[in-house]
């Protein structure tokens, strides 16, 4: 069912600390986020472009490439997650692949424009023997000119160094979803540890990429407390991808009711004006979102997409399809 957006005057709406202000806030109460979602659409996409071009070219969008390293049969049980071995998906695990076929991905996305070459596992976290080969990959494609990034799962202090080490950029590790919400998805671990391993990505020196997925059967509270968390953490992450759910059946999610694209369009202005000089990433779920939307989720500032025909296993659009949007919204890879 769609929430209903309260009737609130603009004028109680407090203005976005980021138009007066150039320093990020890690002070959000989640009452003014609350207040900001509630806005008239219009008014908070103005607000939400209007940070955005004081920190970004509005008309520049990073592009990423996400290719699956180790494909399915991890053991957590993520709700959502076609790559759990606790649910029947139809992914099959497999083992970790290797290095010249990993780099020949890397050159396939440079060629293709992309920026930065992200690295999934599916990994409850790495074992040491496994971390040395991705080491090995994070070295072959930073020397193809690509930044690089990896999710891997949880880390030890001593392994995101060792990952900082061979010249790792960012790592992902989404916080999913509000701290309230959480166990509803996930049962195998907590959301202290997902903020565990975030301290030591950001104390080792690499660049934290951390965001969520919308159209969980979240609240708009639950959206609110997520960008809360994210905005409120001792540095913002410098990537936030915002994901739409991807029901995959055969996952505990997999008939989960579509959320409002609207309300997707609001989770990304949001966040925008909440972490001002973050890269604010459309991720999965555009597959099936429509260009008008993804056209409000750059006006609503974000300026980050993953290029490439799949995410991890679910279906991304194509190149060729990518390229006909950004020539028709104007937009440019950003260099
Ligand atoms: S989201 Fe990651 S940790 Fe969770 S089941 Fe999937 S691969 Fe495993």
């Amino acid at each position: 069912m769609q929430e209903r957006v309260p009737n609130m005057s603009i004028a109680e709406a407090p203005l976005p600390a980021g138009i007066s202000d150039a320093a990020p806030r890690h002070d959000w109460p989640r009452e003014e986020l609350r207040t900001l979602f509630d806005l008239p659409l219009s008014e908070l996409l103005f607000r939400a472009q209007s940070i955005h071009r004081e920190n970004f070219d509005p008309a520049a969008v990073q592009i990423s490439t996400l290719l699956s390293i180790k494909t399915g049969g991890c053991p957590e049980d993520c709700a959502y997650c076609p790559q759990s071995a606790q649910y029947d998906t139809g992914v099959r695990a497999e083992k970790l692949m290797p290095l010249d076929a990993v780099l020949a991905e890397a050159r396939a996305a440079c060629a293709a424009g992309a920026g930065r070459f992200c690295m999934g596992a599916a990994w409850r976290s790495p074992k040491d023997r496994d971390l040395d080969a991705v080491c090995a990959m994070i070295e072959g494609v930073k020397a193809l000119g690509l930044e690089t990034c990896a999710t891997l799962g949880m880390l030890t202090a001593a392994q995101a160094a060792k990952l900082k080490a061979a010249g790792l950029d960012y790592y992902n590790h989404n916080l999913d979803s509000s701290p309230e919400f959480y166990g509803e998805i996930i049962t195998t671990r907590i959301y202290d540890d997902r903020l565990q391993t975030l301290e030591y990505v950001r104390a080792a020196g690499i660049h934290v990429c951390c965001g969520g997925i919308v159209g969980m059967g979240e609240t708009r509270e639950d959206r609110v407390g997520m960008i809360a968390t994210l905005a409120n953490l001792p540095a913002h992450p410098e990537s936030v991808p915002i994901n739409m759910l991807v029901s995959v059946a055969g996952t505990p999610l997999g008939d989960a009711p579509a959320l409002d694209a609207l309300e997707f369009v609001r989770t990304v202005a949001v966040a925008r004006i909440a972490m001002p000089k973050s890269m604010v990433r459309l991720s999965a779920g555009r597959e099936t979102m429509s260009e008008e939307t993804q056209a409000l989720c750059f006006l609503a500032g974000a300026n980050s997409i993953f290029c490439g025909p799949k995410l991890l296993t679910t279906p991304n659009p194509e190149h060729d399809r990518d390229r006909s949007l950004m020539d028709r919204l104007g937009l440019s890879p950003m260099r």
